[in-house]
């Protein structure tokens, strides 16, 4: 039987290095430092594809995307994201809504928030006001404290599109 409504989580991180753009959700960010991947590095579309994937029952983005593929080299995580929804979709599920948590001590992400979800919307052909999205710093603890890296941990609701 196919269930109205499921759920899936996603969890991704990239170190902070020089030499990278910075790349936020599908938005690009003005920073002395970027994201480092084998793709683009967009530490919140990876953890929102991973959620939707998730809820869909679907193998993960690595899985799917392996970076030791080079079709996937530098690859616009916009496009995997779409190729994932397309996934969900002969599933037989559209996304509802994303919350997501982007963990960043520098650059500060909350005059990005409304930006990066208005990106996130776009891809999946929702509203803005079914995308959250919330920065938190790690009050300067750890990696993501010491601004050696950014995290992003996102939760994602599908709903049958069976009538
Ligand atoms: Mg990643």
């Amino acid at each position: 039987m196919t269930a109205p409504f499921r759920v899936g989580v996603g969890y991704d991180i990239h170190r902070l290095v020089e030499g990278r753009r910075l790349i936020v959700g599908g938005v690009e960010i003005d920073h002395a430092k970027g994201l480092l991947g084998h793709s683009d590095a967009d530490v919140v579309l990876h953890a929102v594809t991973d959620a939707l994937l998730g809820a869909a029952g679907l193998p993960d983005i690595g899985d799917l995307y392996p970076d030791t593929d080079q079709a996937y080299k530098d690859v616009d995580s916009r496009v995997l994201m779409k190729d994932a929804m397309e996934r969900v979709r002969a599933k037989g599920y559209q996304a509802s809504n994303v919350d997501v948590i982007i963990h960043a001590e520098a650059p500060k992400m909350s005059p990005h928030k409304a930006k990066i979800a208005a990106s996130i919307a776009e891809l999946l052909g929702l509203d803005a006001e079914c995308i959250s999205v919330k920065a938190k710093t790690n009050e300067g603890m750890g990696p993501l404290g010491y601004t050696d890296a950014i995290a992003c941990t996102a939760v994602a609701g599908l709903v049958s599109t069976a009538s």
